[in-house]
């Protein structure tokens, strides 16, 4: 059956990384995949068209589609506009909550070849391979009540951490079947001994263990979690926490890999729907120059053909093309370092291609 793909570009660099991807795509069809690819417009791009930054065409495109690759959203152009619901960032937050993404899955890989980038010594990272798994629509970002209030004569600010034993079993189950298909072992990031969500956290993925016997279930305190992310991120496999642990240690994470023009990420639902992106921003210093690393973008595909479309000798042949340009040392100026050639987003395109 023909699977659908909506790429949408969106704002800054998003157009010029994601046709690189697109060209890596496109060389997956020639290569026998089986999908029809539409393209739509998401954040600034799409308020500037239709004066919203998730028209209803792209939300009924998004909903129609297999899977989802994005470039990124967002750029002074519109941080100036007053009405909050129409900034390019809420096309992507409406995105993620329509379509019920709240698998959200990080991985931070230090390739070899990058290793000296990295903010911790080559030799502890060298060879890293996490995978983050982070809950992304519940938890303290969601919780209600929520507000700014009067109290006593002063203003209090407050917010609620809430998760149901239902959300948590479902971030559970995605993170103990990708612990099974990895190196099974599983860390739980919570803070157990000062807030009771996390002790229902704790609870539930004890509850999951029995189901899964051949992955080796820890818990961790998320302050320790963070320590040990800089100490020795190598103890680690696959990584399970909430929406905002999530959000921190991911960002820690990726800096142990060296860049940030590298990473690329997936956000899942319970069909197994996917949206896959880049996990930098539209880098609006750099946008339009033909500079900007398309290679998180490209690794991006490669997500989306293992997690949504089933295709893992296709995402692993990507995977293999990007090494084999990295060590051919080719470079995009962000990961450029002494002894390699610098080359261009679509030098980079090319190479990836040929490698293919
Ligand atoms: P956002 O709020 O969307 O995350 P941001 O401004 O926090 O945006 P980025 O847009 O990711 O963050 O940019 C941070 C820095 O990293 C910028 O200097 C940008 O040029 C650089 N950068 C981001 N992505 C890339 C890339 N793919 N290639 C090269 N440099 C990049
Ligand atoms: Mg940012």
């Amino acid at each position: 059956m023909t699977r659908k793909i909506l790429v949408l570009p969106g704002d800054g660099i998003g157009p010029e990384i994601t046709a690189q991807a697109s060209r890596i795509l496109a060389a997956c069809q020639a290569r026998g995949l089986d999908v029809e690819v539409e393209e739509g417009l998401v954040g600034g791009s799409a308020y500037d068209e239709h004066g919203e930054p998730l028209p209803a065409v792209t939300l009924d495109k998004a909903k129609a589609a297999d899977a989802i690759l994005l470039g990124a959203v967002g750029g002074p152009k519109w941080d100036k506009l007053e009405d909050l619901a129409k900034r390019p960032e809420k096309g992507l937050l409406g995105l993620r909550k329509n379509l019920g993404l709240f698998g959200n899955l990080r991985p931070a890989i230090t390739y070899p070849q990058l290793a000296s980038a990295s903010s911790l010594k080559p030799e502890l990272v060298a060879g890293l391979d996490i995978m983050i798994v982070r809950e992304l629509t519940g938890g303290i970002y969601f919780g209600q009540p929520r507000g700014i209030e009067v109290r006593n004569g002063e203003r209090v600010g407050f917010n609620t951490y809430v998760y149901s034993e239902s959300e948590i079993e479902r971030i559970g189950r995605v993170a103990f079947e990708m612990a099974q298909k990895r190196g099974k072992k599983l860390c739980s990031v919570d803070k157990a001994n000062v807030l009771e969500v996390t002790i229902l956290w704790r609870e539930v993925m004890e509850r999951l263990a029995p189901e899964y016997p051949d992955v080796e279930l820890s818990h961790m305190y998320v302050d320790n979690a963070a320590m040990q992310l800089v100490r020795a991120p190598k103890q680690f496999d696959v990584m399970v926490t909430g929406n905002m642990f999530g959000d921190i240690l991911s960002d820690a994470a990726a800096m142990l890999t060296g860049s940030i023009g590298m990473l690329p990420s997936a956000s899942l639902n319970e069909s197994g729907q996917g949206m896959y992106e880049p996990c930098h921003g539209s880098a609006p210093d750099i946008a339009g120059q033909n500079v900007a690393n398309p290679l998180a973008t490209i690794l991006s595909v490669a997500m989306m053909l293992r997690y949504s479309l089933d295709e893992p000798a296709l995402a692993q042949r990507i995977e293999d093309a990007v090494g084999k340009v990295l060590d051919d040392g080719l470079r995009t100026a962000d990961i450029a370092s002494e002894g390699t050639r610098t080359v261009s987003t679509s030098e980079m395109g090319d190479a990836v291609l040929r490698a293919f």
